[in-house]
């Protein structure tokens, strides 16, 4: 069989296949089609039609509150924006007026436990700095309320299990702010290397990295945790983990030699790193604050396939060795959002879990651990007590 029909060929049995078929083309390929009711089709929802959406309260109003998610919740059809937590009475005033939104739904961070009270918040999404992200993530959930937390999931794995815990505790849904699996590009990456399209992938490599403006939070390390690393090089790290299904058993690290002394004057400037993986594939990733990088590449025994750009919000390019991956450019954050509603509606446990976010903030320590030690560093103690865990859903 040729790549190219048993890439159609894979298109046609995914569908037949149970827990493969959120991630295969054709399913991906309907799925996020112009008008197409995708969630529906997804997970059929027990909630009918003329059912309220449920309320999102966004906490922090930065850049991606702004630019991505308030206008992503103007498309949504599970979810709204029903309130919007904020220390500055500015925004607070702006953003009522933009989308309508009551005094009764705007929270300080002083006041925030008080969302407990108001019904029309079912969902609170946290958008702070990532040193912020625990707390605000166990106050919502001990105020009621089911919790999306961005990425990455805490600065510690400690502060990633209380986060896990407190929604168990609470009775509510925890779910991390990974886009990316909701992007058609991304899962046929997931797919073609977990069914083998191309044969075993041998080596993957993947890169992301920008160039970051001076004295902002990004670059204190307490209030990011890290540098381009927690921030970006995550990606990486899903990315390899996604592709190749497995998870990493080995770490070696090397931090980049700093050029800009004043601007990574307490984070890495950038981060070489290498996963091990059972089968014996190897990732080579690559993070950066002072250099563009955007790619997601694999090398299989009978070919390659990539992304670049790979994790942008929009304009993702892929191409494979027999012709280019054409699949439809989506609002991300929409389906993300929607997903977790479903969700949410379901009492169904999101793709996207807090075990996921705890379990790459494991790796990312790793990497800190191995880059700092020189040392490689083994994770199959790890690595055993996730082996049952599917990357992807
Ligand atoms: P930002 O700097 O634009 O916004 C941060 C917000 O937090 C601001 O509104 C700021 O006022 C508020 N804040 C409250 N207390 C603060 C403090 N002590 N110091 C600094 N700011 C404080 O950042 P952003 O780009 O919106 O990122 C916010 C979070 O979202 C981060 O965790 C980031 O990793 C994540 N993020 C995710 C994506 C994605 O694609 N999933 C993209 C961008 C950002």
């Amino acid at each position: 069989m040729t790549l190219s029909s048993r890439r159609g060929f894979i298109k046609c049995i995914s569908l037949a296949i149970p827990g493969i078929h959120l991630f295969s083309f054709a399913s991906a390929r309907e799925a996020f089609a112009p008008g197409a009711d995708h969630l529906v089709r997804e997970r059929p929802s027990t909630v009918s039609a003329a059912q309220k959406k449920l309320g999102i309260a966004l906490v922090g109003l930065g850049k991606y509150s702004t630019e991505q998610l308030a206008p992503s919740l103007l498309e949504t059809k599970r979810c709204r924006l029903a309130g919007i937590v904020t220390g500055s009475p500015e925004k607070a005033a702006s953003w009522k007026e933009k989308y309508g939104i009551p005094d009764t739904h705007v929270y300080n961070y002083e006041n925030f436990d008080s969302i407990k009270d108001n019904p029309d918040v079912d969902i609170v999404y946290v958008v702070l700095p990532n040193a912020m992200h625990a707390e605000y993530s166990i106050r919502a959930a001990r105020a009621g309320k089911h919790v999306i937390c961005e990425k990455p999931m805490a600065v510690t794995v400690e502060e990633c299990e209380e986060m896990i815990a407190a929604s168990r505790e609470a009775g509510r849904l925890l779910s991390i702010g990974y886009r990316l699996h909701f992007e058609p590009h991304n899962l046929a990456m997931a797919e073609f290397g977990q069914n083998r399209t191309f044969g075993e992938v041998k080596k993957i490599i993947a890169k992301d990295g920008m160039d970051i403006e001076p004295n902002v939070w990004r670059l204190n390390k307490k209030l990011a945790g890290g540098g381009p690393l927690m921030d970006v090089g995550i990606y990486c790290v899903q990315a390899a983990l996604y592709t190749s299904g497995e998870l990493p058993i080995a770490i070696t690290a090397k931090e980049g030699r700093k050029t800009d002394l004043a601007r990574f004057k307490e984070v890495e400037q950038s981060m070489k790193w290498t996963m091990e993986f059972p089968s014996g594939l190897v990732a080579e990733c690559e993070t950066s604050y002072a250099q563009e990088m955007n790619l997601l590449r694999a090398e299989a025994e009978e070919g390659w396939f990539q992304l670049n750009p790979a994790y942008e919000y929009s304009g993702i390019q892929g191409k494979a060795i027999d012709g280019p991956l054409e699949f439809p450019q989506v609002r991300q954050q929409v389906l993300q959002m929607d997903d977790f509603a479903n969700c949410v509606m379901n009492n169904k446990k999101s793709k996207v879990p807090g075990e996921m976010g705890l379990r790459d903030v494991k790796i990312l320590q790793a990497i800190y651990d191995a880059a700092r030690t020189g040392q490689k560093i083994r994770l199959s103690e790890f690595s055993a007590r996730h082996k049952k865990q599917n990357f992807l859903h």
